[in-house]
């Protein structure tokens, strides 16, 4: 990798065996020849938001450093989303997998292509708590620290899972 560049990226699956697909798609992110998966969270149940009438999500947060652009991460996101069969319906609908960039370099964009940091990932538990796992420290654009607005939106609907990430070292 040329230039190198962290990303934090966050998975989350409520359809198909989450957990795997879950762990499946960390897999797919560590052979891509671009990035490298530098921390992996534990895994965590929890509860829908926004639409309720769907399964428990399970949720996971990943550090990564690549060489690519944001641009281009979301492209490799996208086609790791399509190759899980996600089908969009309707927002905060079931999905077999959604990864979002929840920072990228700690750079700042309004193209709604690509926002960032991610404009709804600070106030989103399943997020943060993840996030707060690995880097509670991790200043979040203009939020603030990870551990910080973890700890304000609580963890309430939010479940450690038994065999999840490792907590520290990459999958
Ligand atoms: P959500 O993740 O909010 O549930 P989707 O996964 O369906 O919704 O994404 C909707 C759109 O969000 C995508 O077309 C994508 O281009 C855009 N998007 C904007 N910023 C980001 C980001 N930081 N990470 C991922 N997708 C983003
Ligand atoms: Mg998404």
């Amino acid at each position: 990798m040329s230039e190198r560049k962290q990303a934090v990226i966050a998975l989350g699956a409520n359809l198909d065996k989450p957990a795997a697909q879950i762990r499946t798609a960390l897999e797919a992110l560590a052979v891509h020849p671009q990035i490298r998966i530098l921390k992996t969270s534990s895994l965590y149940r929890t509860a829908p938001v926004g639409y309720d009438d769907q399964p428990d999500f399970v949720n996971a947060v990943c550090l990564a450093e690549t060489g690519l652009d944001g641009v281009s991460l979301l492209s490799v996101l996208n086609r790791i989303e399509a190759d899980f069969g996600r089908e969009r319906s309707f927002r905060n609908a079931p999905r077999t997998l959604d990864l979002d960039i929840v920072d990228f370099n700690g750079e700042t964009s309004a193209d709604p292509h690509l926002t960032l940091p991610h404009p709804r990932a600070h106030e989103r538990g399943f997020v943060m708590v993840p996030l707060a796992e690995i880097l509670p420290d991790f200043v979040l654009g203009k939020h603030g620290k990870a551990a910080d607005l973890a700890a304000a939106l609580g963890d309430e609907g939010i479940v450690l899972l038994d065999g999840g990430g490792d907590g520290k070292q990459a999958v």
